[in-house]
């Protein structure tokens, strides 16, 4: 490949004949080593950078980077990509000037005391998560929940959730749920799995009765950002093998065959017209915010007599129970 640059020695545009070579460079007394890309000159055979020294500058920094231990380019660019920040926004949520974080990535070394605190980020999606919430206001509302959902999926995925892999698992078989219908989902599958002695611990997590029926906090957090919109399954955290197992899948996929037909709205009316829900909302008005946590007792007692009452005995009864509801929810709608 050949590129006409500025040659140094001939004072003149020359061709260059394009070359890479691993060296060696001291820089303050440390020692780096890096792929060097040049030209030769062909003309006088001298080394000419031309275009390319930018490039080696930025590459010899970042080795140098390396080595002395501060957080490198790469890394920022981890944390962006891991936390679904912008350079900005990441800049304003650590306290920093706005452009700090744009300045890095440029090639600025980072101040020892950033350096640590970028590392320390990258590692830790719960002091990552701190931050997020100390700043909250300093960012878009879209950035924050945006953010906040990935770095409540890293933790979820890094506590090996069930509630979390029990989502998964239905968004990798249903296309089409948003935030709304799988909170109603595991609102469901919560329920009748405190009746069946094979599923009797599946979910362990509280819901809570929120305006729109029950849900699952650390759930909501991490989807929210999906609005009304399906959640995509390819593009959330994975990064552990989550598995069920198969009397758990036989379990969910009955809940799915028995709910899973109905939109987010009718689900929300179904889920309003249960005991535990209208229990733990006593006293409040339709529209009012309320964090109460459904109690798991009230849940088991609930769910039980649903069971006796629809003479479920088995995964595939719970359609009976589904089918009632929804003709009631409708007529509710309607
Ligand atoms: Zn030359």
């Amino acid at each position: 490949m050949k590129k006409k640059q500025f040659c140094d020695y001939c004072l003149d545009y020359r061709n260059g004949k394009y070359e890479e070579k691993m060296i060696k460079e001291n820089i303050d007394g440390i020692e780096i080593e890096y792929l060097e890309r040049y030209y030769i000159c062909d003309t006088c055979g001298n080394k000419l950078y031309g275009d390319l020294y930018d490039y080696n500058i930025s590459i010899a920094n970042e080795k140098l980077r390396e080595k002395t231990g501060l957080i490198t380019i790469k890394e920022i660019e981890e944390i962006l990509e891991k936390y679904s920040i912008g350079k900005k926004p990441l800049s304003l949520v650590l306290g920093l000037g706005e452009i700090t974080i744009t300045r890095y990535l440029d090639g600025q070394n980072p101040t020892k005391d950033n350096s640590i605190l970028l590392k320390n980020i990258l590692n830790n999606p719960l002091l990552y998560e701190m931050f997020l919430i100390a700043n909250k206001d300093k960012i878009t509302s879209v950035a924050y929940k945006k953010s906040m959902g990935k770095t409540k999926q890293l933790e979820l995925s890094n506590s090996n959730s069930k509630l979390y892999n029990i989502s998964l698992y239905i968004l990798k078989k249903e296309k089409e749920v948003d935030a709304l219908s799988l909170q109603k989902l595991l609102y469901y599958i919560c329920g009748f799995s405190k009746v069946f002695s094979n599923t009797e611990n599946l979910i362990t997590d509280n819901s809570e009765s929120w305006i729109y029926g029950p849900v699952f906090r650390e759930i909501y957090e991490a989807f929210s950002y999906y609005e009304y919109k399906n959640i995509d399954y390819n593009e959330l955290v994975k990064d552990r093998e989550y598995e069920l197992s198969s009397e758990e899948k036989e379990y969910v996929d009955a809940i799915i065959d028995a709910f899973g037909f109905y939109s987010g709205a009718i689900l929300r009316e179904m889920t309003h017209m249960t005991d535990p829900w209208i229990e733990s909302r006593r006293g409040l008005e339709t529209d009012s915010f309320s964090n109460r946590v459904i109690d798991n007792e009230s849940i088991e007692k609930y769910f039980k007599k649903v069971c006796k009452d629809y003479n479920i005995k088995e995964y595939k009864d719970i359609k009976k129970y589904s089918d009632d509801m929804f003709e009631k929810a409708k007529k509710k709608l309607i």
